[in-house]
């Protein structure tokens, strides 16, 4: 089976799952999208309401400023893989719970086994929190966390994490959404650098 192929029955199997009390309050569960060549992946907390409606990852107000984001960067929403730590909205938006992080994001590994990212973009608190746990980094706050880019070896795999703020909690918060598009400077910086670039 292809990379695609492999990533279709994980997806099938997200739309299904019963794992965790969030999967009884879902409308649709939201796999994750994107290229699965791509070597850029987007970890965000998990869907809202317009997610959990159209099962796709970041449609909503902060989607749509990801995507203007991710063209100031160079990058093309289609050529990047975007995905959540949870798969199925948390009711009234709350965050997500530890034990649902823990039952949930073995998709998450499964992904990054499968497209073998360069560079791995964790959107706020708990998408920073999760992959710095895996990767032994300490973790106090995305205040401090956000911009560096921390080199790190996952599942046998080199690749570069880059903590930023949330998009969704810049729309509000013009001190955050400042630094957020200074991080997605550095991040075009980065993707150059990689070769990762004009895809
Ligand atoms: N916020 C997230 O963290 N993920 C989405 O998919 C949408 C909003």
């Amino acid at each position: 089976m292809s990379v695609k192929e492999f990533l279709e029955a994980i997806a099938a199997e997200i739309k299904v799952c019963p794992r965790c009390r969030l999967s009884e309050t879902r409308t649709k569960a939201v796999p994750g999208e994107g290229s699965p060549e791509s070597k850029i992946m987007l970890v965000g907390e998990g869907p809202g309401r317009n997610e959990d409606l159209e099962g796709r990852p970041f449609v909503g107000q902060a989607g749509k400023f990801l995507n203007a984001l991710l063209l100031e960067a160079g990058l093309r929403r289609e050529n990047v893989f975007v995905c959540n730590v949870v798969r199925c909205r948390p009711p009234e938006n709350r965050d997500p719970l530890p034990d649902e992080i823990e039952t949930c994001t073995p998709y998450l590994n499964r992904q990054i086994a499968l497209i073998e990212p360069k560079l791995i973009v964790t959107l706020g608190k708990h998408s920073t929190e999760y992959m710095f746990s895996k990767a032994k980094i300490p973790f106090k706050n995305i205040t401090d966390a956000h911009g560096r880019l921390c080199k790190t070896k996952l599942w046998g795999m080199q690749m570069t994490l880059f903590p930023t703020f949330h998009p969704a909690a810049a729309l509000y918060n013009g001190e955050y959404k400042k630094r957020l598009v200074e991080d997605f400077q550095l991040l075009r910086k980065e993707a150059a650098n990689l070769g990762i670039d004009k895809h």
